[in-house]
């Protein structure tokens, strides 16, 4: 639960980081920077930078846990023990695990698991430099690599958090912003149909900031949408991505 401290996060109406209240940091995707994988995304927000590799679908290993109507989501979130200052113990840990099936969760609704009895579809999220509103950056890449491996899905997913610092409600948080402010709410959601497909609190926000932050981070998911949209229509109409993947 989070307290806030008496750090100041505003200063002159603006963010440390120079931003306003409702602003994103800086977004940058690549699609297909992984050989091996199906489909793949490198993607940045901010200082947070991840990579997806999405695997399937294949043989579901081991046989007893497959499912004889649909595909079975793995997830694995991952934070590097060098993306953040104190170096992570590496491993998987309470939080990578709760990470992991909130974001496969947010995918639960758009994959057409029924495609694929028995077989297995395989994200794999990895955080390579971390500054907060990594499970949601994870989403965003694990969306563009699932569409990149050709994974039928109705819709992308897009995802941000917004959260509470100095009583302010504000848009995609920072490390500092994050450790220091009063609430943190990420949200996954697909945003052509305006559904939530994730939402998850730490902290306090009263009923008023609550419904501000959910109409600002639906806002951002638009925006988000477009720029996982537009990265992948550039791949595939450029190139024609798949057929020139194959052939690397
Ligand atoms: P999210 O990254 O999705 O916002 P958290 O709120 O749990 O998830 O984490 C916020 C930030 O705190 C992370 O992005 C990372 O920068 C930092 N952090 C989380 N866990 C650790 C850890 N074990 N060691 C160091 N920093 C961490």
């Amino acid at each position: 639960m989070k307290e806030g401290t008496e750090r100041k996060l505003i200063i002159d109406g603006k963010r440390l980081d120079g931003r306003g209240f409702e602003e994103l940091r800086p977004i940058k995707i690549e699609i297909g920077v992984l050989k091996r994988a199906d489909g793949s995304c490198y993607l940045e927000v901010g200082d947070n930078k991840v990579i997806a590799a999405v695997y399937g679908p294949r043989e579901m290993h081991p046989r007893h846990a497959q499912d004889a109507k649909m595909a079975v989501i793995k997830y694995r979130y991952n934070m590097a023990p060098f993306s953040v200052d104190d170096r992570k113990r590496p491993g998987p840990d309470r939080r990578s695990v709760e990470i992991s099936k909130v974001s496969r969760e947010a995918f639960d609704p758009v994959i057409m698991k029924e495609y694929y009895p028995k077989m297995a579809i395989e994200v794999y999220v990895e955080m390579l430099q971390s500054d907060a509103g990594t499970r949601t950056a994870g989403i965003n890449a694990a969306s563009v690599a699932l569409a990149d491996a050709g994974i039928p899905m109705t819709d992308l997913v897009s995802s941000i958090a917004v959260g509470k610092i100095d009583g302010e409600v504000v848009l995609d948080l920072t490390g500092v912003e994050d450790n220091n402010g009063e609430a943190d709410m990420p949200i996954a959601m697909i945003a052509r149909t305006n559904t939530i497909t994730a939402l998850q609190m730490d902290g306090h926000l009263t009923k008023e900031e609550f419904k501000r932050g959910l109409k600002l981070a639906m806002g951002a998911c638009h925006q988000i949408y477009e720029l996982q949209r537009a990265a992948l229509i550039e791949r595939y109409s450029k190139s024609e991505g798949r057929e020139e993947k194959k052939r690397d």
